[in-house]
């Protein structure tokens, strides 16, 4: 379906049953479970689908082996669950990834080895393959550039990665043929209440500039790190409910880590978990802690985030990363939820948990929580709203809920850039069988070639130039510098399909060039 197709369903639906903010993971997951329970679901995003934190993320599906040192046996053992089931789910986005632990001490083997079994035990029939201690000479095969100095080998476990904004398009794809109308660019402007509960919605059509109201039995807040803005609109003396905490991560040329496997450094010098991982013919180094004040939507680096990956990185790396070979930095912020008293306080010690909470006035919100958990997340939700607004009582159906574009993990490979369209892949070979100008790549340095623009326009809601290079597909998080030169040849591509003139091109590379500008390596503070 299409935005005027969406537009539509909208006029001719009086009222929903349930009204989603936030189309990220949170309220993409709510979206999903609502209209597979036979809700009449609307969901409202202000910008992009994935636009928050749900782009920016290490892209693990895991159980958590940080959470298991921490003793949060539930939220591990809920994680992993979670994990297989989403494997099962989204096979086109979803694979195993193995991990080693390098061990440098005597004491890192069975400490970490013993952990790890703990951890395969708690997947219990879920369990990707069993962990296990490797030898030095094992651990340089698998990962020939790894710093050798001192190494004594290492611990190799199993978790699942993802592609994280290719998730949130199958999950709104998949609400959508289920009946659910999902608009991105409509923002949220304001709670309608009846006797001093909520029911209903004021939204602004960014891209039309119309307003727009909308009424529901019940109305879910999933905002991740603005939850507080919609809470307060309900409420204007709401105590705050969540925390920002912002995470960096630097993309380097894959030649920094060779082979198959990721590096999971378990304590890093503040104490922290530090990945580096293969992803997308790139490599993923992070992550960071940093508790911020307000929630930002493009959040940019600081330059000791920065320096902490980098110093930390070339610790591991037999060839030390500086900063001119940084392809690209990224920046999200986890909305953790918010302890009373603990303002400002350290937020690694926050737990990834999620809550539901209800207002007096009904406004449901889901906080915290991860991507992995993100089916569970929506599932407590959805029971929680439904029984609050009197809902036909319906039982969830998505743990076996095959998502959009499901291709087994037993078919025939694909490229790297064209797996993720799963089943769709072979719409897409069409598109370019048809018009072979669109098999050109928009970028030497970059694997997609045009077709994907065409595709994420006319299938996947894409609406700007951002939407395309950023989330469907990740050329601005892989080459940040490429994805700038490309964007002219793109626009050209996005306005012909959108129907819009020389000056929204004009423009929108423009704009696209300033975001982009920011993911290049020159953080600020
Ligand atoms: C650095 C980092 C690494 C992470 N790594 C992992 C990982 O490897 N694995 C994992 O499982 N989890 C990971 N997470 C956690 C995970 O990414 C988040 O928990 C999840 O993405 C949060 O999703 P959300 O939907 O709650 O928030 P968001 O994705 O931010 O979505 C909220 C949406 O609400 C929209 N919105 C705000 N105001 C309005 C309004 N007025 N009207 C309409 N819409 C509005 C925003 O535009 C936004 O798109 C990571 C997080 C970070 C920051």
């Amino acid at each position: 379906m299409n935005r005027i197709q969406l537009l539509k369903k909208l006029e001719v639906t009086p009222r929903w049953d349930v009204i989603v903010i936030g189309g990220g993971a949170s309220g993409l997951g709510v979206a999903v479970d609502s209209v597979t329970r036979g809700y009449k679901t609307l969901l409202l995003e202000a910008s992009d689908l994935a636009k928050g934190t749900s782009s920016r993320s290490t892209k693990l599906v895991h159980g958590g082996v940080r959470y298991l040192e921490q003793g949060d046996i539930p939220l591990v053992l809920e994680a992993l669950r979670e994990r297989g089931l989403l494997h099962q789910n989204a096979p086109h986005l979803v694979h195993h990834l193995s991990f080693l632990i390098p061990r440098y001490q005597w004491w890192e083997g069975p400490f970490f080895g013993i952990g790890l079994k703990v951890y395969d035990a708690l997947a219990g029939k879920l369990n990707l393959a069993p962990s296990h201690l490797v030898s030095r000479e094992e651990t340089l095969k698998r990962i020939p550039n790894i710093e050798e100095k001192h190494l004594l080998g290492g611990v190799e476990y199993f978790d699942g990665q993802f592609d994280d904004a290719r998730l949130a398009v199958s999950l709104a794809r998949t609400a959508t043929h289920h009946g659910a109308c999902v608009l991105n660019y409509a923002k949220v402007t304001g709670l309608t209440k009846q006797d001093g509960i909520v029911s209903g919605v004021t939204f602004t059509d960014l891209e039309s500039g119309v307003s727009h109201t909308a009424s529901g039995a019940v109305v879910v807040n999933a905002t991740g790190i603005f939850t507080d803005e919609i809470r307060m609109m309900d409420d204007a003396k709401a105590a705050k409910a969540v925390q920002p905490s912002q995470g960096v991560h630097l993309v380097f040329d894959r030649s920094f880590l060779q082979g198959d496997s990721a590096i999971m450094v378990p304590h890093t010098d503040d104490g922290r978990v530090l990945f580096v991982i293969p992803w997308h013919d790139k490599v993923l180094v992070g992550t960071t802690d940093t508790p911020m004040q307000d929630p930002e939507i493009e959040p940019r680096a600081l330059k000791e985030e920065v320096g902490f990956i980098l110093r930390n990185a070339a610790r591991y790396l037999a060839r030390d990363p500086e900063e001119k070979d940084i392809l690209s930095i990224f920046a999200g912020q986890r909305p953790l939820v918010r302890k009373p008293g603990k303002d400002g306080a350290s937020t690694k010690a926050i737990s990834r948990n999620h809550e539901v909470l209800i207002s007096d006035g009904g406004l449901v919100t889901i906080v915290g929580g991860k991507w992995t958990t993100y089916r569970k997340m929506a599932e407590d939700t959805v029971d929680h709203a439904a029984t609050l607004a009197g809902l036909p009582e319906s039982p969830c159906v998505t743990d076996h809920l095959q998502l959009h574009g499901w291709r087994s993990h037993n078919a025939a490979p694909l490229p790297d850039w064209l797996s993720v369209y799963g089943s769709e892949s072979e719409e897409i070979q069409k598109l370019i069988a048809e018009n072979p100008a669109l098999g050109e790549k928009m970028h030497p340095r970059l694997p997609y070639p045009l077709a994907t623009v065409v595709w994420g326009a006319r299938h996947e809601q894409a609406c700007t130039l951002e939407d395309i290079l950023s989330r469907r597909t990740r050329s601005l998080l892989l080459d940040a510098r490429a994805t700038i030169e490309a964007a002219p040849a793109v626009a050209a591509v996005l306005a012909a399909e959108l129907g819009h003139d020389k000056a929204w091109e004009e423009r929108q590379v423009h704009e696209f060039t300033e975001l982009a500008k920011g993911y290049l390596h020159h953080p600020t503070h």
